[in-house]
C-alpha cells in the first residue's frame, strides 16, 4: 500500500488532505521523501513557533524524556510550575494557570470558569456567553457551538449545550448583554474566520464595558498568543486586561499544551476541572524551552525586524499583484492576502505547493501565512519568490 492507501483505508477521513509526504525539517524548510525542499510559511497552523529541529527544544524535550515524560496531576510537577510562573510573568497579569492538551480544551477550561462565577457570584445566575461571527473556538461539542460559524452547527452533532450567541461586530455586543451574560469571548485577530484583526479602541472601549458591568472578558489567544502578533499575548498589543487568556498552538513548539490563564484565581476548587495529561513533564518542559528561547529574540528586537521584514514583502506583493488580492490583511506573523475569488485562494494554495511553499486557506477567501517566530530573512525572501512564481501564472 502507498502511503496514501494506508492513510485512507485505516485513518477516518475527516481532513481535506494533501499527500505531500514530509521526513524532516530544519528552521523553517521542509524536506518530503524526495528530498524537495519546501519553505514553510504555515508552522503547522502555528505551532511550529521555533521552527523544526529547533536544537535548545529538542534538547530540553529529550533530556525531560530521559527522566520523567509523565506522571499525575495528583503530584506537582516541577516544570508545570515553573511554566506557569514565566506565563504569568511575561504576560504582566495577575493571573493563574491550568494547564490543557489543546486549543478547544483550553476554551472549555475557560467557559467552566465563566460559568462557575455566573452561579456563585450573582443572586440571578448568569451563564450566557456572547461570541462573534466568524470567529473560531474549537472542535468540541461546546467550543464549536461557541464558534460563531453556522457551518459548524450542523444538526449531526445536535444538542449542543445552550447559553451561547452571536453578534456580527463588537459594536453590536453592547446591546446582546443581558442580565444573564457571564461573558463575551472573543479573538483580537479571527484567525480560521480570515486573519481580521480588531480596532483597538474599540476592543478597549468594550473590555471597560465589561469590566463595569461585571461581565468577564475570554480573549481566546489560541492562534493569537506566544508572540505571533508582535508581544507574548495580543492582549499585551492591545492593552487589555481579561479576566480569562486561553492558549495553545504555539506554546509547546509542536508538543501540545493548553492553558487557561485567569485573574479569578479562586473561582475553580480542588475537584472541579482535571485533566489527566494536562501540563504534563514533557509539554511543559517544551513549553518552557520555547518561552527561553523566544523572550530573548523579543527582547532584542529581533521579533519585531522579522516582523517588519515579512509585512514589508507581503505588502509588496499586495501592491504587485492587485488583480488577485483585494488587500493585505492582519497583524504580526499572522498575516493574509483577501483573494478576489475562492478560485484563486484555491489556485495559489495549489500552485504555492508545487512551487515548494507550504502556506493556509483562512475564511473563504483568504491566503493566510503563519510563519515561525524564528524564521530566517533568507526563508523569508525564498518564500516569497516561491510564492510569486506560483502565482505568476493565475
Ligand atoms: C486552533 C484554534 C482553536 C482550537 O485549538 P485546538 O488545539 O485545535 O483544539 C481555538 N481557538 C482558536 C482561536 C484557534 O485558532
Amino acid at each position: 500500500m502507498t502511503l496514501e492507501q494506508l492513510d485512507k483505508t485505516y485513518v477516518l477521513q475527516t481532513y481535506a488532505r494533501d499527500y505531500t509526504n514530509f521526513v524532516e525539517g530544519k528552521g523553517s524548510t521542509l524536506y518530503d521523501e524526495n528530498g524537495k525542499d519546501y519553505i514553510d510559511f504555515a508552522a503547522g497552523i502555528a505551532v511550529n513557533s521555533v521552527g523544526h529541529g529547533n536544537e535548545k527544544l529538542v534538547h530540553a524535550i529529550c533530556e525531560q524524556a530521559k527522566k520523567i515524560i509523565h506522571i499525575s496531576n495528583l503530584q506537582v510537577i516541577e516544570p508545570q510550575a515553573k511554566l506557569a510562573q514565566k506565563m504569568v510573568e511575561l504576560s504582566g497579569y495577575d493571573m493563574g494557570v491550568f494547564f490543557a492538551n489543546s486549543g478547544a480544551e483550553a476554551n472549555e477550561g475557560a467557559i467552566k470558569i465563566a460559568r462557575k462565577y455566573g452561579e456563585t457570584r450573582f443572586e440571578n445566575k448568569r451563564y450566557k456567553v456572547i461570541t462573534l461571527e466568524h470567529s473560531f473556538h474549537g472542535r468540541t461539542i461546546t467550543t464549536v457551538k461557541a464558534t460563531g460559524q453556522e457551518s459548524f452547527h450542523t444538526p449531526n452533532f445536535s444538542p449542543y449545550p445552550a447559553g451561547f450567541s452571536y453578534e456580527k461586530s463588537i459594536a453590536d455586543v453592547y446591546k446582546a448583554i443581558d442580565d444573564e451574560t457571564v461573558a463575551v469571548l472573543i479573538e483580537l485577530v479571527q484567525g480560521e474566520g480570515g486573519v481580521q484583526p480588531f480596532d483597538k479602541e474599540e476592543i478597549q472601549k468594550l473590555a471597560a464595558h465589561l469590566k463595569e458591568r461585571d461581565v468577564l472578558l475570554i480573549v481566546d489567544e489560541v492562534q493569537t498568543g506566544v508572540y505571533r502578533t508582535g508581544e507574548f499575548l495580543a492582549s499585551n498589543l492591545y492593552e487589555i486586561e481579561p479576566d480569562i487568556i486561553t492558549l495553545a498552538k504555539g506554546l509547546g513548539g509542536g508538543v501540545p499544551i493548553g492553558a487557561v490563564m485567569t485573574t479569578h484565581k479562586d473561582v475553580l476548587s480542588a475537584g472541579d476541572h482535571g485533566s489527566t495529561f494536562g501540563g504534563n513533564y514533557l509539554s511543559t518542559a517544551a513549553g518552557l524551552a520555547v518561552l527561553d528561547i523566544l523572550k530573548p529574540m523579543y527582547d532584542s528586537g529581533a521579533v519585531d525586524e522579522t516582523i517588519v521584514y515579512f509585512s514589508q514583502k507581503l505588502k509588496e506583493i499586495a501592491d504587485k499583484y492587485g488583480n488577485l488580492f483585494e488587500k493585505e490583511v492582519g497583524l504580526g506573523l499572522m498575516r493574509g492576502l483577501r483573494a478576489k475569488s475562492a478560485q484563486i485562494q484555491t489556485d495559489v494554495l495549489k500552485n504555492a505547493m508545487h512551487e515548494g511553499l507550504v502556506i493556509l486557506k483562512a475564511g473563504r477567501n483568504t491566503v493566510r501565512f503563519l510563519p515561525s517566530i524564528t524564521i530566517s530573512r533568507e526563508e523569508i525572501d525564498e518564500g516569497f519568490k516561491r510564492f510569486e512564481t506560483a502565482i505568476s501564472t493565475l
